[in-house]
C-alpha cells in the first residue's frame, strides 16, 4: 500500500483499543490439577477437567485468583466483591469441551488505567488510557498445521495448554497512534513482569495481543466502525499492523465505501493484513452462567493480603532509582526495566562508593560487552561485587579507564572475574608527581594553540591535556593525581 500523504492523514483521527491475554505462571491449572507448563509431549498434560470429559467439574484454582488480583491491583482497577464465570460457546478442534469458561458481565475487576509516556501523540507528556475490566478465563488447546508427513491433509491437537489460567486486559479505546499503543503495551509487559504474574513470554504465547482499529474524521463525534487485528505475536508488529490498518481504513473512507466490522490477521512478511471473517459470521458465544462454578467472592480482607505482596511498580521505581543515585532518566529507566536487574543493581548500589560510576560501568562497559558476547548478567564472568571493586578503583583514581577496559577484557577473555583478574595484572601506575609533571610540560610545549585557549578562559581544554598526558603514559597516569598537576600546570604557565 502506497503511504498515505501526511495531509491526508492529517485529516483522520485513529482510535485504537486494546485486548490483552495473558496466562498466568501458577502451578497447576486454572480448574483442575494437571501441571501448567509450557511445551511437555504433547497431551501428557490433560485430565478429565480440561478435557471436558462428561461429568468432570472444574474447582477454581485459588493462587490463579491471586495472581489476577495482584495484577487488577497493578493496573489500578477496582477488585470486585463478587464476580461470576461464564460459559462462552463454540466449536473448535482444540477445545474439546465446545465451550471456554470465561467472565462476562461481572468480571474480576474495573475501572483501572496505565499512564503512557506519549510525547508523539497528541499534547504530547503522559496520557492515561482507561482500562476496562480485567477478566479471568482459561485458554483453549492447540491446532498443529505442519511439521508432520501428512500435515498437508490432517491437523493434529495437543491438549497441553487446555485449560491455562488467563487474564484478559481490556483497554477503553483511548489510545490514538500506534506508537501509543506500542508504549501501552510496554508499560503493560513492564508491569506484570514485576508482579511476577506471568512471564509475559510472546514467542511462547503466555503474551497475546488483539488491536480494535478504527478511523474518523478529525472533529467527528462519533467512532468509526472497528476492524479487529488478532494475535499478534510481537510489539513491534502490532505497531505495524495498527499503522497499516490506519491506512488502509482512510482509504477505504476516501474511496466512498465503508470500513466492515470484522476479524483480520496481520502478515508480517507482507507488512499488510487481510480479512479472517467479518463480524456477520462471528460466532454468537450465547454466554450464560457457569453452572458447575459458584460465583467468586473475593473478601477485603483476602484481597487486602495479597495487595500487601505488590511491589514497587517500574514506574515508581525509575522515579526512586534517578533521585536516589542521581541517575538519568534514560539509565534509570534502562536499570528499571527489569526487576531483577533493579534489584541486582541497588544492593551493589549500597556498596559503592558511587552509585552513578557503577550504573555507568553496568550500563556502558559490563552490558556492552554482556551483549556482544551474548550472556546475560547472570552468565557474567565479571559479578556485581567485582563491578564494584572496579567501580571504587576508578572513583578513587587508582585505575584509568583505559586501564579498566583493558582488565574488563582480561575478565571476558579467561571467565575470571574482575578481582582475580585485578590481583594478577596489578596495573602500573604512574603516580609519581615528578614523572607527570615531566610529561605535562612536553605536552603543553607541544600544543600552544590549546594553551592559549585555556588562558583566554576555556577552562574545559584542560581535558584534552589530560588525554593527551594519558595517552603518552599509555592509560597508567594516577587520574586523580593527573587532573589536579594537569590544572596547576595550566593555570601557572
Ligand atoms: P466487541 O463487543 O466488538 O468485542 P468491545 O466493546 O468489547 O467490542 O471492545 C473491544 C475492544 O475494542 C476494546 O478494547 C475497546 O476499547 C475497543 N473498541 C471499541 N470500539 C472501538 C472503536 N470504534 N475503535 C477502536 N477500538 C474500539
Ligand atoms: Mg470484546
Ligand atoms: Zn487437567
Amino acid at each position: 500500500m502506497a503511504n498515505l500523504s501526511p495531509d491526508l492523514l492529517a485529516q483522520y483521527q485513529p482510535v485504537i483499543g486494546l485486548e490483552v491475554h495473558v496466562q498466568l505462571l501458577t502451578d497447576t491449572k486454572a480448574f483442575c490439577g494437571c501441571v501448567n507448563r509450557y511445551g511437555g509431549e504433547p497431551n501428557t498434560h490433560a485430565c478429565p477437567v480440561c478435557l471436558g470429559l462428561p461429568g468432570a467439574l472444574p474447582v477454581l484454582n485459588r493462587q490463579a485468583v491471586e495472581f489476577a488480583t495482584l495484577a487488577s491491583a497493578a493496573i489500578n482497577c477496582t477488585v470486585n466483591t463478587t464476580s461470576v464465570f461464564a460459559r462462552k460457546n463454540y466449536f473448535y478442534p482444540d477445545s474439546p469441551k465446545g465451550y471456554q469458561i470465561s467472565q462476562f458481565d461481572k468480571p474480576l475487576a474495573e475501572n483501572g488505567y496505565l499512564d503512557v509516556p506519549s510525547d508523539f501523540a497528541t499534547g504530547g507528556g503522559i496520557r492515561r488510557i482507561g482500562i476496562t475490566r480485567l477478566h479471568m478465563e482459561e485458554d483453549a488447546g492447540k491446532s498443529i498445521h505442519d511439521g508432520f508427513a501428512d500435515s498437508s491433509i490432517r491437523t493434529y491437537i495437543d491438549l497441553n495448554r487446555c485449560g491455562t489460567p488467563l487474564i484478559e486486559i481490556v483497554s477503553e479505546p483511548d489510545l490514538r497512534t500506534a506508537d501509543e499503543a506500542y508504549e501501552y503495551l510496554t508499560r503493560l509487559k513492564e508491569i506484570l513482569l514485576y508482579t511476577g504474574v506471568s512471564d509475559c513470554n510472546m514467542e511462547e504465547g503466555s503474551l497475546r495481543c488483539d488491536a480494535n482499529v478504527s478511523v474518523m474524521r478529525v472533529g467527528a463525534k462519533e467512532y468509526g466502525t472497528k476492524a479487529e487485528v488478532k494475535n499478534v505475536n510481537s510489539f513491534r508488529y502490532i505497531r505495524d499492523a495498527i499503522n497499516y490498518e490506519i491506512e488502509r481504513q482512510i482509504e477505504v473512507v476516501e474511496s466512498g465505501a465503508r470500513v466492515q466490522q470484522e476479524s483480520r490477521l496481520y502478515n508480517a512478511a507482507e507488512g499488510r493484513t487481510f480479512s479472517m471473517r467479518s463480524k456477520e459470521a462471528a460466532h454468537d458465544y450465547r454466554y450464560f452462567p457457569e453452572p458447575d462454578l459458584p460465583a467468586l467472592t473475593v473478601d477485603d480482607a483476602w484481597r487486602d493480603s495479597i495487595l500487601a505482596r505488590l511491589p514497587e511498580l517500574p514506574e515508581k521505581r525509575r522515579k526512586r532509582l534517578q533521585e536516589n543515585y542521581a541517575l538519568s532518566e534514560q539509565d534509570a529507566a534502562t536499570i528499571a526495566a527489569s526487576r531483577t536487574f533493579a534489584d541486582t543493581f541497588e544492593a551493589a548500589a549500597k556498596t559503592a562508593k558511587s552509585p552513578k560510576r557503577l550504573a555507568n560501568l553496568l550500563l556502558v562497559e559490563l552490558r556492552g560487552r554482556l551483549d556482544a558476547a551474548h550472556l546475560t548478567l547472570e552468565q557474567s564472568p565479571i559479578s556485581m561485587a567485582g563491578l564494584v571493586q572496579a567501580s571504587d578503583l576508578l572513583e578513587d583514581g587508582k585505575l584509568s579507564s583505559k586501564q579498566l577496559k583493558g582488565l574488563f577484557e582480561a575478565a571476558f577473555a579467561t571467565n575470571e572475574d574482575f578481582p582475580t583478574v585485578y590481583n594478577r595484572e596489578k596495573p602500573e601506575q604512574i603516580s609519581d608527581t615528578g614523572a607527570l609533571e615531566t610529561m605535562i610540560d612536553q605536552i603543553i610545549a607541544a600544543n600552544p594553540k590549546q594553551l592559549d585557549q585555556f588562558k583566554s578562559g576555556k577552562t574545559t581544554v584542560a581535558a584534552f591535556f589530560v588525554g593527551q598526558v594519558m595517552r603518552l603514559s599509555k592509560g597508567q597516569a594516577n587520574p586523580t593525581l593527573l587532573n589536579e598537576l594537569v590544572m596547576k600546570k595550566l593555570t601557572a604557565a
